[in-house]
């Protein structure tokens, strides 16, 4: 449920989108494979909750989220589904973690070590063992850490093994090499996991890309995150998917006052436009305090007015932008930021090319002021 709201700028999330980009997904996927749905940074800015409902009820197995925060905040939600949190979790707070039945990603020995000692009940905590096979940032990089961390594993049988991951660095190039190096020595730490008796129920390594890619090659889950809001994992991919995406996130907002200017006169901060001639200009209450970055007016910025693109200009203010309009529309009317109005379509990969970025950063910048709204 969306809280009540009193302005003219909202974000529309389709969750018939999100249903149909699960659906494909699942129907794709080999039969034994799950699904577990990335909603982490609050689904990608498009709602954690209300994602997760979704894709749960369209297949989904599986969350997955970056910090404890946020899978909290889904059980509170009513949400039961087994969670993952990515990231580290204190090993003081695991109490909590299993007090809410998440399950957490882990990589230290010392790690589990805290852990145990933070630990009183006699419940199972559920852990997934990352491991670094050349993403450089969270997991057991060599067989000997990994026996030393097996090994305390087996002291304390609170402690369940459930899952074993790896994440890829460039599964969404062109260039597949690294890829597989990183797949054999993904295939190597799970034999070193095996030769030191443990074989956890659940071995993944793919997100989209992979996914998308190498279907057959994921184990029994992958983590479907960017595809599932409907967006290519990278621009290169963009016309090799193997089923069609469905965007699920448009930006709106209302012209809150339209003028004639004259000729040669200023518009916003720094006087920086000016008139060419009389020009139509549209004000709309947006601005980058909603995460509408100030330099997308640099990038020559379009909303669309009635169908047709119009130039953001002049400077972006906190909580306000300026259009120059095709003719004198009333005020109330709906811009496009992102979406499509009739034939024209501003995508968030347009955008994410306005500011020299990847798709994945344009919905989770636009903020929490604005109002999401779901159809
Ligand atoms: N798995 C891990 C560990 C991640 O960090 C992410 C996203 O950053 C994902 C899966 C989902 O990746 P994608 O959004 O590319 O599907």
């Amino acid at each position: 449920m969306t809280a009540p709201y009193y302005r003219d700028t909202w974000v529309e999330v389709d969750l018939d989108a999100i249903e149909s980009n699960v659906k494909n997904m699942r129907t794709y996927l080999p039969k034994n494979t799950q699904l577990m749905a990335v909603v982490k940074a609050n689904g990608y800015g498009h709602g954690a909750v209300e994602v997760a409902e979704t894709a749960l009820g369209t297949g989904a197995d599986w969350l997955a989220v970056a910090f404890l925060d946020e899978a909290i905040e889904l059980r509170l939600a009513g949400i039961e589904a087994p969670i993952l949190v990515l990231g580290r979790v204190r090993p003081e707070d695991v109490p909590i973690a299993a007090r809410y039945h998440i399950s957490l990603t882990v990589y230290q020995t010392e790690w589990l070590e805290q852990a145990m000692n933070f630990y009183q009940k006699n419940d199972p905590v559920f852990l997934h063992v990352k491991l670094d096979t050349g993403m450089g940032r969270l997991g057991i990089r060599d067989e000997e850490s990994l026996s030393r961390f097996v090994r305390k594993l087996k002291e304390d049988s609170r402690f369940v093994l459930e899952g074993a991951y790896t994440h890829f660095a460039t599964a969404d190039e062109e260039d597949e090499s690294y890829f597989e190096e990183q797949y054999k020595r993904f295939q190597t730490a799970l034999s070193w996991l095996k030769s030191d008796g443990v074989n956890p129920n659940i071995i993944h390594c793919g997100n989209s890309a992979a996914s998308l890619k190498h279907p057959e090659k994921m184990f029994n889950l992958v983590r479907f995150g960017i595809s599932m809001y409907g967006l290519s994992p990278s621009p290169s991919m963009k016309h090799k998917l193997p089923f069609q995406l469905k965007e699920a996130f448009s930006l709106y907002s209302r012209l809150t006052h339209v003028k004639k200017v004259e000729p040669d006169e200023a518009i916003s901060y720094g006087a920086t436009y000016r008139t060419a001639g009389y020009e139509w200009i549209g004000t709309a209450g947006i601005g980058y305090a909603d995460g509408w970055h100030r330099r997308l007016q640099e990038q020559h910025n379009q909303v669309i007015v009635n169908g047709e693109r119009c130039p953001v200009i002049g400077r972006i203010c906190m909580d306000q932008l300026m259009c120059r309009l095709k003719s004198e529309v009333p005020a109330g009317t709906k811009i496009t930021l992102i979406g499509t109005d009739k034939n024209e379509c501003i995508t968030i990969d347009e955008i994410a090319e306005q500011l020299g970025t990847i798709n994945y950063e344009i919905p989770c910048m636009i903020n929490e002021r604005v109002p999401r709204i779901y159809l």
